[in-house]
C-alpha cells in the first residue's frame, strides 16, 4: 500500500525528471502564473484536471468540488471564478462533469443524513426539475448518467449567469460544459446541447429578473 513518505518521494523524483527535462521550469512559474483556462470539476480522484487535459503546472486554473457544482452562495467557488475571470483574465471557464459520479448517483437514492447530503441536495433539485427527461432513460445506470449531463449544463448556465461574470467590462468569457468518461478517459463536448436542455420545460421556469 503506498505511503504518505512514498508520496513525498514521488514528489522528489517527478520535481528533478521535470527539471532535467525543462531547466528552469519551476523558476519561471515561480514568478507568476498565466493560467488560459479555468477548470470547475468534480473531487473525484479519477478526474485529475491537469492530466486528462495534457497541462503542465501553471495552465490551468482549478476548483473542485463534488459534483462540480457552482452554487450562488458558494464563497469558495464564486472566489475562483473571480479572481480566474477577473484578475488572470481567463476567457475560457470548463465545467466538466463526470459520468459514473457518485455524488450525483446519490442525488438519485434516499438520504443518508451526511452533511455531504446537504451538498447534494443541489443535485437532487436538478433531479426534480428534470424528472420527466431522466425517467425517459431505461435502466438506472442511464439515469444517473442523463443526470450528469444535467447537471453539467445546469452549472454552466449558473456560471454564464453569475454576477461574477457581469463584471468583466464587456470582454467576453467562454463557458463550456463538458462531460468526462472514466471508463474510457475521453471528454465530450456538452456546450452545443447547454440551450436546448435548459429549453426543456419552460413553463417551470421563474421569468428572468
Ligand atoms: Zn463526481
Amino acid at each position: 500500500m503506498l505511503s504518505v513518505d512514498q508520496l513525498l518521494t514521488n514528489n522528489r523524483a517527478w520535481r528533478d525528471q521535470t527539471e532535467r527535462e525543462r531547466p528552469g521550469f519551476f523558476q519561471s512559474l515561480a514568478s507568476q502564473q498565466q493560467p488560459r483556462f479555468c477548470w470547475i470539476g468534480c473531487a473525484d480522484s479519477r478526474v485529475p484536471a491537469n492530466q486528462i487535459i495534457g497541462l503542465d503546472p501553471g495552465q490551468v486554473f482549478v476548483h473542485r468540488n463534488v459534483a462540480n457544482l457552482v452554487v450562488h452562495t458558494d464563497l469558495n467557488c464564486l472566489a475562483v471564478l473571480d479572481y480566474a475571470v477577473n484578475v488572470l483574465g481567463i476567457q475560457d471557464v470548463i465545467v466538466c462533469g463526470h459520468y459514473g459520479c457518485g455524488g450525483v448517483a446519490a442525488a438519485l437514492q434516499p438520504g443518508s443524513g451526511r452533511v455531504v447530503d446537504h451538498w447534494i441536495r443541489h443535485v437532487r433539485d436538478i433531479a426534480k426539475f428534470y424528472r420527466n427527461e431522466i425517467e425517459r432513460e431505461l435502466t438506472p445506470t442511464a439515469q444517473i448518467r442523463r443526470l450528469c449531463e444535467l447537471n453539467v449544463a445546469t452549472q454552466v448556465v449558473h456560471v454564464r449567469e453569475s454576477p461574477v461574470l457581469q463584471t468583466t467590462g464587456g470582454r467576453e468569457v467562454r463557458v463550456h460544459g463538458w462531460i468526462y468518461d472514466v471508463a474510457d478517459g475521453l471528454l465530450r463536448d456538452l456546450t452545443p446541447t447547454v440551450d436546448a436542455v435548459r429549453a426543456i420545460e419552460p413553463a417551470r421556469r421563474m421569468p428572468p429578473c
